[in-house]
């Protein structure tokens, strides 16, 4: 049976042609106007992604993602209005799994639900790349060859890889790498972030993806990820 994708959006325009998109792709559609009653909802449908419209009646769209997330894994694609409020949501940590800003391309959306649906399936089968991480022995290995990394590089690393496909901010990069929680700039987390990369690369693996202007996520084994945030 095709994947069901459930969208929550107020706008009966924009609900249309993302259902009718996504019909078009192959996928089962949920629709749903209203934030009201919409947790509940999702779970009683064996789903397999959510496009959920931040802006909604009843309940809205951030009350919606945490109920959701509190629960499941459903991956959750969140609609916003404007592009600023991404970094906003990204640290509220709300543990969605991709963000869209309107105005959209339906192409564009489909393109993304199909990546998550991907990075979701993956997740099930959690360590394509063979990464093992020894928290007591400060070690990381990949298919068996060790990481000679530094304690930062670590935690960035275990970061990540925990939630693979998930979007981190570089403060919340900073957060988790630095126990000690001083004033780190985000550049600080590029640099740590490119040896990690060089490290990984030294082993032939390249997990590691920077979603522009965001921030990173773990990607392992992607080749063909359509996201056009991922460079
Ligand atoms: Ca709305």
């Amino acid at each position: 049976m095709s994947a069901l994708v459930l969208v929550i959006e107020d706008e009966p325009k924009i609900a249309a042609l993302l259902r009718d998109y996504l019909v078009a792709a192959g996928y089962r559609v949920g629709l749903r106007d209203t934030g009201a009653g919409a947790i509940d909802w999702v779970h009683e449908q064996a789903a397999d992604a959510l496009l959920l419209d931040l802006m909604l009646p009843g309940t809205d769209g951030l009350a919606i993602c945490r109920g959701v997330r509190a629960r499941s894994d459903l991956p959750i694609l969140m609609i916003t209005a404007r592009v600023e409020e991404i970094d906003r949501l990204l640290g509220l940590e709300l543990g969605a799994d991709d963000y869209i800003c309107k105005p959209f391309s339906p192409r564009e959306v489909v393109a993304r639900v199909r990546a998550v649906l991907r990075r979701a399936s993956m997740r099930a089968d959690p360590q394509p790349d063979a990464l093992e991480l020894d928290d007591e022995r400060f070690e990381a290995r990949v298919r068996g060859c060790r990481l000679d990394l530094t304690p930062v590089e670590l935690r960035l690393l275990r970061k990540l890889s925990r939630q693979p496909g998930r979007v981190h901010s570089r403060a919340q990069l900073i957060d988790a790498a630095y126990e000690d929680h001083r004033v780190v700039s985000e550049r600080t987390v590029d640099s740590h972030i490119k040896n990690l990369r060089r490290k990984l690369a030294e082993v032939g693996v390249d997990p590691i993806a920077s979603v522009y202007g965001v921030g990173y996520r773990y990607e392992p084994d992607l080749p063909d990820d359509a996201s056009t945030r991922s460079t």
